[in-house]
């Protein structure tokens, strides 16, 4: 399909943006479904979100994408929040709408040819979700009673963060680099999910899983996320690193060599992608489509 006067758009916005497999995702998925949509990337700075949110409503997008480091902020921009935004603590997804004839508040694709004038930006989540199928399909993880070792505090790993807890894990670890945000983020947890042993620091003893949802080992000379002299990767039987680009990451390479199971955050990427599809368009998003395209932009490219 060419571009043209009603082409309909979606993005993703974050700082960097040029490692975001997003649009090659969901180009191939709006191919698929036959819509008249395009998928774009936006670097933009944290201090810009606000106006880039509002640049888009303006402007009739159907929906974005937040990435690093936007989950956050978003929280406070947004008109207003899906349960699943309020419940994992991060927006990843904005969905554009207006009014029907109703009254009723309707996504942005049910007004092809009008140009309603209030627009309002509603915020979701669909990065807790895609985690947890993801641990589930990649490293045959089943949460509940397992102990993990999270390091990170934004975004991501706050969704991760509320996700397993709900998923009742039986211990959660937290480490971060702001050990301020490590402890506040500790202390949420513990409110909402009392069940759940929580604590700040490495663990002594073994655990099941590690996760990394810091952005450490997305930069080609980045250190470790974890320090190995208070936490050596033998001590965990599986690791899960967010990132997708490199495919595998300097953790990812030990932990194998050290004989751990191991995934990237492809998985994730792709049903965090498909969700918010779904979220934007009303149909069934195309998974297998979106994870081929993403495979041959991350692995061929
Ligand atoms: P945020 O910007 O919200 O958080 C970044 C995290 O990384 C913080 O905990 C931060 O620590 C830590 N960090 C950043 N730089 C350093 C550093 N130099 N040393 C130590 N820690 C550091 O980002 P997100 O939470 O949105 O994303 C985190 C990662 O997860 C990214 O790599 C992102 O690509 C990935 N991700 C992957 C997804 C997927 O679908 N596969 C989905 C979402 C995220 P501090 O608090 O001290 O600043």
């Amino acid at each position: 399909m060419s571009l043209n006067a009603a082409t309909r758009y979606c993005a993703v916005v974050g700082h960097p943006i040029r490692h975001s497999a997003s649009p090659a995702m969901h180009n191939a998925a709006l191919t698929e479904l036959g819509l008249d949509w395009r998928y774009l990337a936006f670097d933009v700075l944290p201090e810009r979100l606000s106006e880039a949110i509002a640049g888009a409503k303006a402007m009739r997008f159907i929906g974005l994408n937040l990435t690093v480091p936007h989950k956050l902020l978003a929280l406070e921009m947004v008109d207003v929040l899906d349960e699943s935004a309020r419940k994992w603590g991060a927006v990843n997804t904005i969905r554009f709408e207006a009014r029907d004839g109703d009254g009723a508040w309707q996504p942005l694709r049910a007004f092809e040819h009008s140009a309603p004038d209030e627009i309002r930006s509603h915020g979701f989540n669909t990065d807790a979700a895609a985690l947890s199928q993801s641990l589930k399909e990649d490293l045959g993880l089943d949460l509940s009673g397992t102990t993990v070792l999270l390091l990170g505090a934004g975004g991501a790993a706050s969704a991760a963060a509320f996700k397993l807890a709900s998923e009742k894990v039986a211990a959660l670890h937290l480490v971060n680099r702001t050990e301020s945000k490590a402890l506040a983020l500790a202390e949420e947890v513990r409110r909402r999910h009392p069940g759940v042993r929580v604590s700040c620091g490495y663990p002594n003893q073994p655990v099941d899983l590690l996760l990394n949802a810091t952005s450490l080992g997305l930069k080609l000379n980045d250190p470790l996320p974890l320090d190995i002299a208070k936490f050596p990767v033998t001590q965990t039987r599986a690791v899960y690193d967010m990132i997708y680009r490199p495919a595998e990451t300097p953790l990812l390479q030990t932990a194998r060599a050290a004989g751990c199971r191991t995934a990237n955050g492809l998985g994730m990427l792709l049903h965090q992608g498909a969700d918010a599809l779904e979220i934007w368009s009303g149909t069934p998003a195309p998974r297998e489509t979106m994870r081929a395209a993403l495979r041959k932009n991350i692995y061929e490219s």
